[in-house]
């Protein structure tokens, strides 16, 4: 088939590779392809047809990457071009008009990757700074023309770019950091969240600098934290849930636990900021141990909060995970005093939402607890999920009452 007056290749999807393209999922992997005798360039826009010649969809290949070509539309009709990427960018920001920054809150991601059909880019807005991660190396010759767009849009003072060690190793690059436009004047720069002040290290923080998916769970879990409770926040990163309940609930105390030295550094900044230092105390320490410590010393919580980092990064990794969040889980369920609050995240997209539940369930009955499951929530709506690609509906949140 040509494109205008360019040949695009076609790919041919192994016949029982049929399932991994099932309802527009835009990844396909390596082993669902049959692989041509010459493979096409990091990024050459391919066809992926069926054995039988017909067309299923159109993509960017990537012969270094386990996801081989990343789908991008399934009209025949349609070019896989910059026009494409742009629009399908503006739509994204314009879908998030609707979701509306306040005064209590200037920072939001404005394209979620495969959950906007824009496989392998990220967009999130810091105040007047926009961060683009790349986590595919064909989108890399678009970037110029997506920075253009987003500084005729928001006039940010600056627009860096980010690709992490771990999606640079998988698609054959080299990590990178750099400013597009501008340079932060400040090491730091401020945003607002649910009327706190934070601070985002742009250029050495983890994701893009912070947790924006969990936006509206801090918030949700205020409405559940006991009154005078002795609340635990495990892996708390920069202070997240821990700030967010010291600010709007009556707590007797709170302890926020985290393995990185130099997260915990900027949780202590923002609980000074904020002027919430008081009933506050920051530990560094690996979870597992500090649980397994607090019960062992007979402690016992309110409420907990565990916000684990991924703990499935793959399918093959997924029953060694599903043991891990079992394993934390019944830590803390041991340390919840009757009745107390148990706030549980899974970010792991391999890790679906009966998974997770199944873990809960098995924990509770392994504890001879009950647990009663007061709100089940997702990723903030600037996180959207899209049916056709389950990984997108990532980030589960169960906040229950432990029996
Ligand atoms: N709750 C946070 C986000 C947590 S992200 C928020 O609301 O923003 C996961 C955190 O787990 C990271 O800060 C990471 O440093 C921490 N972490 C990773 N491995 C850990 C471990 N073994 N023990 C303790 N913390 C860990």
């Amino acid at each position: 088939m040509t494109i205008g007056s360019r040949m695009v290749r076609k790919i041919i999807l192994k016949q029982s590779g049929k399932r991994s393209f099932h309802g527009n999922h835009p990844w396909i992997l390596e082993h669902s392809i049959h692989e041509p005798g010459t493979k096409p360039q990091v990024g050459e826009v391919v066809d992926l047809v069926r054995e039988d010649g017909k067309f299923v969809g159109r993509g960017f290949y990537n012969p270094n990457s386990r996801i081989r070509i990343r789908l991008f539309t399934w009209d025949p009709e349609e070019s896989l071009d910059e026009g494409l990427i742009l629009k399908r960018l503006d739509r994204a920001i314009e879908h998030r008009g609707g979701i509306g920054l306040t005064d209590a809150t200037n920072a939001i991601r404005l394209v979620f990757s495969e959950a906007d059909q824009l496989s392998g880019l990220v967009v999130d807005r810091y105040a007047e700074h926009l961060v683009i991660q790349l986590t595919s190396a064909a989108l890399q010759p678009f970037i110029s023309a997506i920075a253009d767009r987003l500084f005729e849009l928001y006039r940010p003072l600056t627009i860096s770019l980010l690709m992490d060690e771990r999606s640079a190793k998988t698609e054959g690059l080299e990590a990178q950091h750099r400013f597009l436009v501008g340079r932060p004047s400040e090491e730091y720069v401020e945003i607002q969240e649910n009327g706190l002040r934070w601070t985002v290290d742009l250029a050495g923080g983890q994701k893009t600098g912070y947790y924006l998916d969990q936006r509206e769970n801090r918030l949700a879990a205020t409405r559940w934290i006991p009154k005078k409770a002795r609340v635990l926040d495990v892996c708390t990163y920069v202070g997240g849930f821990a700030l967010t309940i010291a600010k709007y609930c009556e707590t007797a105390s709170i302890v926020a636990v985290d393995s990185s030295e130099k997260a915990l550094q900027a949780a202590q900044k923002h609980a000074e900021i904020n002027g919430l230092v008081e009933r506050l105390e920051f530990i560094q320490a690996d979870f597992f141990d500090f649980l397994s410590d607090q019960v062992d010393g007979g402690h016992t919580y309110d409420a907990i909060v565990l916000d684990p980092p991924r703990l499935a990064s793959s399918r093959e990794h997924l029953q060694r995970a599903l043991a891990a969040y079992h394993r934390l889980n019944y830590l803390a369920i041991r340390l919840l005093r009757e009745g107390g609050t148990l706030i549980t995240c899974s970010c792991s997209g391999r890790v679906s939402r009966p998974e997770f539940r199944e873990v809960l369930k098995g924990v509770a009955s392994r504890a001879r607890r009950e647990v009663q499951v007061l709100e089940e929530r997702a990723a903030a709506p600037d996180h959207p999920s899209c049916l056709s690609c389950p990984e997108t509906d990532y980030l589960k949140c169960v906040m229950a009452r432990v029996l």
